[in-house]
């Protein structure tokens, strides 16, 4: 008989992950290459963004309070192509929307609103100061922080970054994760299944949610339920990445070879078990600062374990912060707690009048991997007795 487990709370099992995960070495990288990267260090802004004053509106240039008066046309200031010479007072200039205010300028007549006869221009409106003018530094400052270190770089920060004119930027590499699927009844999709035979499906559901977490998918495996396959796989595995996550086989069971394996080839334990539903069996060690997972062998036990233990470490690689985002929330209906274990339903977010409401997705078998289709969160329900009722405050985990 196997030794009973001692449960890690998933709170200590977390802190204990993320005491082992420590931020990869930074590289420089170009930006067009750092969409989903994380900023090791700041950008700032190396001029004002705008960098001088310029027009929000194709109009005419011109100094406040002349309406009325007959300006007379001085050439045109275009986008690229600033005038040459200043303006005089009572003359007005074409310009284009993102061309420098020519200099003795203060405003922008739009084009629509100004009458344009014989080689002049009559504004038809008063036009105050700094009418239709985009001031230089507006957006952002010169020297200032345009994005601090943590930030994960998407659309927005990249053409933020760019804007204020950065061609590269610094990245924590990203961590390398080999992923070891075991199990005797697992078959590859698109082939035939034999009796008892299963598709393997948390193969390419971790391998996806690995590399929206940041992670580069060196490697993935199949492996039987043999502890000399299973050694094999893993040492590659560990000889390959940063991160390794074998799933299945972690457990107690005669056919489960991960634990004695991984010890095998030098990782060390430091949890085996958490107080949750789902994912008891997690498996957690370290070799030097490599870090290894045996995750539960059911989909959904994989999956949200992987997005608690596996997602918010990958993030502390990358140096990225927050770890994770959490909303408050209600619960829509009422939820049965278990006596000892924390559990971790997964809820989509109906957005009412009071606040967000925590819906359960249907059934929360660990086998049943629909229960994770649209769902927006993880609501962590402490242990306890009894039920929660609906309308009770939940914390939700943001998938
Ligand atoms: P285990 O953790 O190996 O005891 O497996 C627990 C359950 O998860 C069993 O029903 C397995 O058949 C199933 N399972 C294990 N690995 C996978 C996988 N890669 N894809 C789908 N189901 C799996
Ligand atoms: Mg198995």
């Amino acid at each position: 008989m196997p030794v009973a487990q001692v449960l890690t709370p998933l709170a200590r099992a977390r802190a204990q992950v993320l005491a082992a995960s420590r931020p990869l070495a930074a590289e420089a990288i170009a930006l067009q290459d750092a969409l989903g990267r994380v900023l090791a260090e700041p950008v700032h802004a190396a001029a004002d963004v705008p960098g001088f004053d310029n027009s929000a509106m194709d109009g005419f240039a011109l100094r406040a309070g002349t309406a009325g008066r007959r300006l007379v046309l001085a050439g045109e200031a275009r986008a690229g192509a600033p005038a040459v010479g200043p303006l005089g007072a009572e003359e007005a200039m074409a310009i284009s929307t993102g061309a420098a205010l020519p200099q003795g300028a203060d405003a922008v007549l739009e084009l629509e609103r100004a009458e344009v006869r014989e080689g002049a221009v009559i504004p038809r409106l008063e036009v105050a100061p700094g009418r239709n003018v985009r001031r230089a530094g507006e957006d952002v400052r010169a020297g200032s922080r345009v994005l601090a270190g943590g930030r994960r770089l998407g659309p927005v920060e990249l053409g933020l970054a760019a804007g204020a004119g950065a061609a590269r930027v610094h990245c924590a590499r990203r961590p390398r994760l080999a992923l070891v699927a075991t199990g005797d009844e697992l078959v590859a999709p698109g082939q035939v299944l034999g009796p008892g035979q299963i598709y393997d499906s948390n193969r390419i559901a971790l391998a996806g949610l690995a590399a929206r977490g940041g992670a580069e998918v060196v490697l993935t495996r199949h492996v039987g339920d043999s502890p000399a396959a299973t050694v094999a796989a893993l040492d590659d595995a560990l000889g390959a990445a940063d991160v390794v996550l074998a799933s299945g086989g972690v457990s107690v069971g005669a056919h489960d070879h991960v634990r004695p394996a991984l010890e095998r080839i030098g990782v060390s334990e430091i949890f085996w078990g958490i107080a949750l539903r789902p994912g008891k069996p997690t498996w957690f060690g370290t070799r030097g600062r490599q870090l290894c997972f045996g995750l539960p062998g059911n989909p959904v036990s994989a999956l949200v374990t992987f997005l608690l233990l596996v997602r918010p470490a990958l993030a502390r690689l990358q140096g990225a912060w927050p770890l994770y985002r959490t909303v408050p929330a209600r619960l829509g209906t009422a939820v049965p707690r278990r006596r000892a274990r924390d559990e971790a339903i997964r809820v989509r977010l109906v957005h009412e009048r009071s606040g967000p409401r925590a819906v359960p997705t249907g059934a929360q078998g660990s086998h049943i991997l629909s229960s994770m289709l649209d769902a927006d969160g993880l609501a962590l329900i402490p242990a306890g007795e009894g039920e929660l009722p609906a309308g009770e405050p939940v914390t939700i985990e943001l998938i």
